[in-house]
């Protein structure tokens, strides 16, 4: 048996050494009380341990979770963790950042969609953030899925917030399962709708016109079902490209850069939603890493998806540390993998 006291150790710079790891132990620590010590968090990055966004999950975490904490500041490269009972309720956490919001709430979701009563919480910060899920992707890709595990969660975006400048709000509210159910998702199911969203912020239209004239090029999405949002703060620009499918949704996400060109955003745009096509897979490369711990804390499921990220592969090793379960990885194809979760007692 686990002594759910008894620190486990986890090696942040393990694999590929980045934030998820931190985020990871936090959100299984939470949600089934078992202390943890990290070291080296994130010491594959050019500005290794804690950054905003990653002290504002800790904090979140040691709230909702009454936990004693040692090494919570920025820059701190090491961090314990001692979770005690959960408390749900209203909570509002602002990064003071543009620091990524839905990375927070990856940290802490998962305690509380089995917690004993619901929450409301408000995230203010980045939205649509590089190398995080966008507003969208929760809302319409992860949410619904982890909802047919039990729960019932909703997100409701405010305003958007774009990096540099931040200032984005959303809100999410959570009736938990008692326990969240195994789910298989081995089909896609026929496709039935395509749409493309190009979002200006404070810049000029024509750069979201620009990269839906890719979409409409490369993928032969229709006219109709492209669509440009212009918002007046910014600067931002997102270009999501939706799947919906039978069995899922997917959006697959390009972030304007400043001196890149909009077409170049929209190429390797389209190109991550061809893969996806091409493969013929539920679930996508993100998604993949992101539904490891809420199926590792169901304690069964599987699906289908593409060969398997480093990200997320790194994201199975600390699952596996944290929660008594196996995971296999079996390649069927160049293209794609079939994962499954087992509980080992
Ligand atoms: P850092 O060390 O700076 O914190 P990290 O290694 O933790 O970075 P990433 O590897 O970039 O962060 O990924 C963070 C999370 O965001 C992962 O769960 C990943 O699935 C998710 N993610 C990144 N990009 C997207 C996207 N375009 N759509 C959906 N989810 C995304």
């Amino acid at each position: 048996m686990r002594d759910p006291g008894n620190l486990i150790d986890i090696d942040g710079s393990f694999g590929e050494g980045g934030g998820q790891i931190l985020r990871t132990s936090l959100a299984l620590s939470l949600a089934t009380g078992q202390a943890f010590r990290i070291r080296n968090i994130r010491a594959a990055r050019r500005k290794p341990g804690l950054l905003r966004q990653h002290l504002t999950a800790v904090n979140a975490a040691a709230e909702i979770g009454q936990a004693r904490v040692e090494g919570a500041s920025l820059a701190s490269r090491e961090l314990i963790f001692k979770p005690a009972r959960v408390a749900t309720g209203s909570y509002r956490f602002d990064i003071g950042t543009a620091g990524s919001t839905t990375l927070v709430l990856q940290a802490i979701l998962p305690a509380l969609v089995v917690a004993s009563g619901p929450s409301a919480l408000t995230f203010e910060g980045g939205t649509h953030n590089p190398q995080a899920p966008p507003f969208d992707f929760l809302q319409k890709t992860f949410l619904p899925v982890l909802n047919r595990m039990g729960p019932t969660i909703t997100a409701t975006l405010d305003r958007p917030g774009f990096y540099p400048a931040g200032g984005g709000r959303f809100m999410v509210t959570i009736k938990p399962a008692r326990r969240l159910s195994p789910i298989q998702l081995l089909e896609r199911g026929e496709i039935q709708n395509c749409c493309a969203t190009a979002i200006v912020a404070g810049l000029p239209r024509h750069i979201a016109e620009r990269e839906l004239r890719i979409v409409h090029e490369r993928l032969s999405w229709p006219e109709d079902a492209l669509r440009v949002m212009e918002l007046p703060r910014g600067p931002g620009n997102v270009l999501m490209l939706e799947i919906q499918s039978e069995q899922i949704t997917e959006i697959f996400t390009g972030f304007g850069e400043r001196g890149v060109r909009a077409e170049t955003v929209a190429q390797s745009t389209v190109a991550a939603a061809q893969t996806y096509l091409d493969a013929g897979v539920p679930i996508g490369k993100f998604l993949a890493d992101q539904l490891l711990v809420p199926l590792a804390l169901a304690g069964g499921g599987s699906f289908k998806t593409l060969p398997l990220s480093r990200h997320a592969e790194t994201n199975i090793e600390v699952v596996k540390k944290l929660v008594d379960v196996d995971v296999r990885v079996a390649l069927e194809s160049e293209h794609v993998c079939t994962l499954e979760i087992l509980r080992t007692r």
